[in-house]
């Protein structure tokens, strides 16, 4: 696979589509088993875990309901550390069980405020399922995703949903800065 290059920025292949298909896979089934029966509620993150919401919910084998909230936090390549809720959630989620579904668990600061949001909402349950978590960069007490796709170390990628300034998004395989890549630990 070849290089590609955004903003100015050159990105080398990293994760790929295949790697990324099984391992969500494999996600999927844990999921099943876990919340077979409790019909749960997926909430995707968005924009980033659009494409990981969609394949994983497909590959779920049991009654679930997907709904979609919109937060930011992002600017560029670095945090902005402020978590704004930009789309709000319409459903009751009231004695249910909730998967919130995001891209990359970076600082930590977004998944926290939502987890908490939630929980004031008195579900029965709150699971983080994400496909990327980024341990070393965790900056916030209390953040341990159930569902993990990949732990990679603190680098800066894109592509299968992240973005670079909205850029990107559409890269089927997942993408590191040029020079960043290390082996992943969990694969
Ligand atoms: P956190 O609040 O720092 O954990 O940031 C989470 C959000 O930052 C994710 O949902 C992404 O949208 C974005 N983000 C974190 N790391 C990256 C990256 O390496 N590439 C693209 N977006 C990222
Ligand atoms: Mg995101």
């Amino acid at each position: 696979m070849k290089r590609v290059t955004y903003n100015g920025l050159e990105f080398e292949p990293y994760i790929t589509r295949d790697m990324i298909a099984s391992r969500v896979g494999e996600l999927a089934r844990q999921i099943t088993q876990d919340c077979e029966g409790r019909m749960p509620l997926f909430l995707c993150v968005l924009n980033g875990a659009f494409a990981f919401a969609s394949d994983l919910f497909r590959a779920v084998d049991t009654n679930a309901e997907i709904s979609f909230i919109r937060l930011k936090s992002y600017e560029g390549m670095g945090s902005t550390g402020v978590v704004k809720e930009v789309l709000g959630l319409s459903e009751d989620i009231a004695g249910r069980t909730v998967i919130v579904v995001e891209d990359i668990v970076d600082t930590g600061k977004t998944i926290k405020r939502l987890v908490e949001d939630l929980k004031a909402k008195n579900p029965a349950e709150v699971k983080v399922a994400t496909l990327l978590f980024k341990p070393e960069s965790v900056v916030v007490d209390g953040v341990s995703p159930d569902y993990v796709g990949f732990e990679i170390p603190s680098k800066f990628i894109i592509g299968y949903g992240l973005d670079l300034d909205g850029q990107a998004r559409n890269l089927p395989d997942i993408y590191v800065l040029a020079g960043q890549a290390e082996k992943l630990e969990n694969v």
